[in-house]
């Protein structure tokens, strides 16, 4: 992956964005960052913003997080565009789609487990799991039975210029290998659930967190194999914590409270390069979002992969 020069500027209308937190915890920082530049972008460029709960991962969802979520959204003063799409009522949409491959001869069963796989000894993929060897490629062994789905991946460099990170290129066969759509849980995986529901959406542009960019090429890819658009991509720098981390339920980010207004929209904001007054930081919330509309610029927002917070100042 190479991230070269920053794209610029402005997008073409209409411009129909989201923002897609997973319900695993309380919204933080980080994923507060997230939500205003995403916003920003949409509302400076005259465009839409969708919500959307990516609750896919069973699992990992926390029971009432992601009406917390909204709750601090509507705290914060955010307005969203339609209804908020929930991905745990979306399965019947990622079962057609992978129908859909399964018919273009696109994926195949996988009866490998991690151990299996382990065994082979294969190269480490760009995400740090292993790159999977081909085993059940070309039809499962006599005998074994499929426990997860995956999408073929070719010999071949998937390219996107990212509005903030740049030119991006990935080998996704050298980087990935052929990967998992719907897990051997039963659980269909987030790349397909994502690339489903961005179409469904409508949406045409993406502004997320540049965790999420290794994951692109992958996206990209689906939307290929199931004939979809591709958006236009600007990944944003993450919050690291003291230690280094990304802020998430894991490392136990604390939660954004809403009662800090202002002073906490302007610290994600500052976090993304903006340049933010005194009166607008210590002011009401209903000042700060036409103030931070109007003099949105995504071209400050410096191409990087990780900051602490408070970086730049
Ligand atoms: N649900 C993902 C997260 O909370 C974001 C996915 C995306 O924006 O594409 O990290």
């Amino acid at each position: 992956m190479t991230p070269a020069g920053p794209d610029d500027g402005q997008l073409p209308p209409p411009y129909r964005g989201r923002f897609a937190p997973s319900p695993t915890g309380p919204l933080h920082f980080g994923s507060l960052v997230a939500a205003v530049g995403s916003y920003l972008d949409a509302r400076a460029n005259g465009g839409a913003w969708l919500l959307r709960i990516e609750d896919v991962d069973q699992p990992r969802t926390v029971p009432g997080a992601a009406d917390g979520i909204l709750r601090t959204l509507e705290g914060f003063g955010f307005a969203w565009d339609g209804e908020v799409m929930v991905q745990s009522r979306r399965l019947d949409a990622y079962h057609a789609a992978l129908v859909r491959l399964q018919l273009d001869g696109d994926v195949y069963p996988c009866a490998c487990s991690r151990r299996e796989i382990a065994a082979c000894a294969p190269p480490r993929s760009i995400d740090g799991g292993l790159i999977y060897p081909g085993n059940c490629r070309n039809g499962l062994g006599g005998g074994r039975a499929a426990r997860s789905w995956r999408l073929r991946v070719a010999d071949k460099t998937i390219a996107f210029s990212d509005r903030v990170q740049g030119l991006v290129q990935q080998n996704l066969e050298r980087s990935v290998g052929d990967f998992i759509l719907l897990r051997a849980d039963g659980q269909f995986a987030y790349q397909l659930a994502v690339v489903t529901d961005d179409a469904a959406q409508g949406i045409n542009a993406v502004v997320r967190g540049v965790d999420l960019l290794d994951s692109t090429p992958r996206q990209i890819w689906l939307q290929q194999r199931l004939a979809l658009g591709t958006p236009s991509y600007a990944h944003l720098p993450v919050v690291l914590n003291a230690a280094g981390e990304k802020l998430s339920k894991q490392t136990r980010a604390a939660a954004v409270d809403p009662s800090a207004g202002s002073a906490a929209l302007s610290a994600a904001l500052r976090f993304l390069g903006q340049a933010v007054p005194q009166e607008i930081s210590a002011g009401p919330v209903r000042d700060f979002w036409p103030w931070a509309i109007a003099t949105w610029s995504i071209r400050r927002i410096p191409a990087l992969r990780g900051m602490l917070p408070g970086f730049p100042a």
